[in-house]
């Protein structure tokens, strides 16, 4: 079922945990040649110790680049070894959500913080590999929405508002690529179990963990299956859209 992934080169951004690293994982196991690409090298190196572990016929290549400054991506994706410049899917997957903050309380810092690593950085990524994906008229990009982009939520007004951008820009990117061979995927998931709910504690884990007990939750390769899937279609079709919550989440 999954065969149109192998061979097939993958870039991911926010691979260094969570919903990235185990898309990471997932997809090698398929297959695929993975470029992973977060702020944290040493975790990059672990996410690259365990793929080559599981798949040791992979290539797989870090990249360490701030996803919210431009001139960080610009040079990452100069980095790139030959093998890996003709990308055949990009995932948008890096994204923060930094505090529990109502909106009378929200920092200014917190607000750029969302703006750059959720909303511009899907810009500034796929501007370095959209061109050559409409050269060859052939690629996925598939951008990590949330839930929250449907229903906001108190307290992540802001992280809402990205999603809802986000899902903005998937949708118009889906228009201006429609009559090529090019797929735009939005994926939403629900609460999932990462370091996502610790930075949005501020790094306090027990609060993290308080939250993830009294909520449900699935744990990411629930996600990055869901990217499996929407990946390897047949490309007439378009999974253009996937919602993954947990049992019991609204
Ligand atoms: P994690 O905190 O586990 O992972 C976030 C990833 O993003 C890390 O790899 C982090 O790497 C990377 N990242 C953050 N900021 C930057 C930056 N400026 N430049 C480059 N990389 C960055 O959280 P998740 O795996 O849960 O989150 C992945 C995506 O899923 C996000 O877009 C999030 O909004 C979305 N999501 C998560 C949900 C959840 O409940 N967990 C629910 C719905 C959506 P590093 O720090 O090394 O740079």
């Amino acid at each position: 079922m999954f065969e149109r992934i192998k061979g097939k080169t993958i870039f991911i951004t926010g691979a260094s945990s969570g919903i990235g690293k185990s898309i990471a994982i997932v997809f090698a196991e398929y297959g695929a040649n993975v470029v992973i690409s977060a702020r944290r090298m040493a975790k990059l190196t672990e996410v690259e110790a365990q793929i080559k572990q599981t798949s040791p016929s992979i290539k797989v290549h870090k990249v360490a680049m701030d996803v919210s400054c431009e001139e960080s991506v610009k040079s990452g994706f100069e980095s790139l070894p030959s093998w890996a410049e003709d990308i055949d899917i990009l995932v948008n997957n890096a994204g923060v959500s930094p505090g529990v903050e109502l909106i009378k309380d929200l920092s200014s810092e917190n607000m750029d913080t969302m703006l750059n690593t959720n909303i511009k950085s899907v810009i500034f990524v796929t501007q370095q590999v959209l061109p050559r994906m409409l050269e060859r008229d052939t690629g996925m990009i598939i951008n990590i929405g949330s839930i929250v982009s449907t229903t906001p939520r108190p307290t992540a007004g802001m992280y809402s508002a990205t999603k809802f951008a986000l899902s903005a820009i998937t949708q118009t990117l889906r228009m201006e690529t429609n009559d090529t061979n090019i797929s735009v995927v939005e994926i939403k998931p629900g609460i999932i179990e990462t370091e996502f709910n610790i930075v949005r504690n501020f790094g306090n884990r027990a609060a993290s963990k308080k939250f993830y007990d009294a909520a449900p939750s699935i744990p990411p390769s629930d996600v990055a299956e869901a990217v499996l899937f929407a990946a390897s279609r047949d490309p007439r079709c378009i999974v253009s859209e996937i919602t993954v919550v947990p049992r019991g989440q609204a």
